[in-house]
């Protein structure tokens, strides 16, 4: 039985809001996870905090999701959306606020959940305050594995790095989403500190509520067309291109009614925006505007529909942890394309659930996607056994539950130890 007091848990996601609409603000993966572990630990029993950076002055300082979950904005840094490269300068602030929180409200959480290496860097600097204080980390990113895919390093990554090494080291415990991410913290960060396997999750209420045919009466799309989905973030390395390429070269675009959704968002002049251009730019180049369409960023009221009128859904990123589009794809009982890397080697299995292929080889993308568009029995089959290999490992439900029982380990092993110290 863990002390009162010690049920109180703080999440801490300095840079993705867990309250803001994801359809509408620059958000992603992470933004989903804090919010829906915040909210099924509540119901576990657990009084949730999840701490955020203000990003605009409008904003309230505290959400309310239930009465012991909210999230908790501070302020750090000016009330501006900033790029995650550039909030590292900004932390010391926020460390200062979160303390003044806790001094202001009385409350003294037990463990500390930083999400992202710069929450985890928050994480170690309140640990330093507050000795009892135990932090859980998720990466979300890993930047050794990031720094590998892109071009241009930015002049944060030496800093990154040594805090991504540091934390895996002296963290309680940090949480790999998959068996790929694990593998990576070990080859490439360091062989030291304690990590637990504990995946995301989707709900699987929402997702797989609606059917095709509902689904596309809702969206207007023609019952006969064959429907490529993706959904994300419009950023480089999600391999958009190499989706809309293969597309473009599908065997079956002269015989079918073949039809590309590219779902999520851009703001003008932000980089999302740029890659939005980007793409249009190539759809244009390979004269695919009557075939592809952008519906922007589809809200969490539309995605369960998007997901159901698809015949499949496409995830060709460069490199990916996790994943959380591939899972929603497949509670939503439709099979999944993706990237043979990262995390999406765990959610995908392919052959049974979906296909997987070399990231940014447009080709092998193409003759997967058109495998699976042209035999619509094997296509079902695919989606039935997604929808089960969801419901039996991924579930928000199923992982809150695996970090219920992570969280309590943790505040018996802390009890006992402080009763034998007392006792010595
Ligand atoms: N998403 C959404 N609407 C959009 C675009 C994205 O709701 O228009 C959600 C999507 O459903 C998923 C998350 O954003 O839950 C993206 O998570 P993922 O792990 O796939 O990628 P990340 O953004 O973390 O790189």
């Amino acid at each position: 039985m863990s002390m009162n007091g010690d049920r109180h848990i703080a999440l801490i996601s300095v840079h993705g809001d867990p309250a803001i609409d994801i359809g509408k603000e620059e958000a992603g993966g992470q933004n989903v996870y804090v919010r829906q572990v915040g909210e099924a630990l509540a119901k576990l029993g657990w009084s949730v905090d999840m701490f955020t950076r203000r990003t605009s002055s409008a904003q309230s300082s505290i959400v309310e999701h239930s009465p012991t979950c909210r999230t908790i904005r501070l302020t750090a840094g000016p009330q501006d959306f900033v790029p995650r490269d550039e909030i590292f300068d900004y932390l010391s602030e926020f460390v200062q606020e979160f303390t003044r929180f806790q001094q202001r409200s009385g409350i003294r959480y037990g463990i500390v959940h930083t999400n992202y290496w710069l929450s985890s860097w928050v994480g170690m600097e309140l640990k330093r305050r507050q000795p009892r204080l135990q932090q859980v980390h998720t990466y979300h990113s890993l930047g050794t594995v990031k720094y590998r895919n892109v071009d241009n390093i930015p002049a944060i990554a030496s800093t990154r790095l040594e805090i991504e090494k540091r934390c895996l080291e002296t963290a309680a415990r940090v949480v790999a989403t998959s068996p790929q991410e694990q593998d990576h913290m070990r080859a490439f960060v360091s062989t030291r500190g304690n990590v637990n396997l504990i995946p995301c999750g989707t709900d699987i209420d929402r997702f797989g509520s609606i059917s095709k045919d509902e689904a596309r009466a809702l969206l207007g799309i023609d019952p006969k067309a064959k429907v490529v989905f993706y959904v994300g973030r419009f950023d480089p390395r999600k391999g958009i291109e190499t989706l809309v390429r293969a597309v473009g070269q599908s065997a079956i675009r002269n015989t079918q009614a073949l039809q590309l959704l590219v779902g999520g968002g851009s703001r003008p002049g932000q980089s999302d925006g740029l890659e939005r251009e980007r793409i249009e730019g190539i759809v244009a180049d390979l004269d695919m505007q009557s075939i592809v369409q952008f519906p922007g960023r589809i809200s969490d009221e539309d995605l369960p529909a998007y997901y159901a009128a698809a015949d499949v859904c496409v995830v060709p990123s460069h490199y990916e942890p996790f994943g959380l589009v591939a899972i929603e794809a497949m509670a939503s009982g439709t099979p999944v394309v993706a990237s043979d890397v990262g995390g999406l080697q765990f959610t995908v299995e392919s052959g049974k659930t979906g296909l997987l292929a070399p990231p940014r080889d447009e080709t092998a993308f193409a003759a997967a996607i058109d495998r699976i568009l042209s035999n619509a029995e094997w296509r079902d089959r695919l989606g039935r056994t997604a929808r089960k290999r969801v419901e039996a490992y991924f579930s928000w439900q199923g992982v809150a539950n695996q970090l219920d029982q992570l969280y309590e380990e943790m505040l018996e092993a802390q009890f006992s130890c402080s009763i034998n110290s007392s006792v010595a």
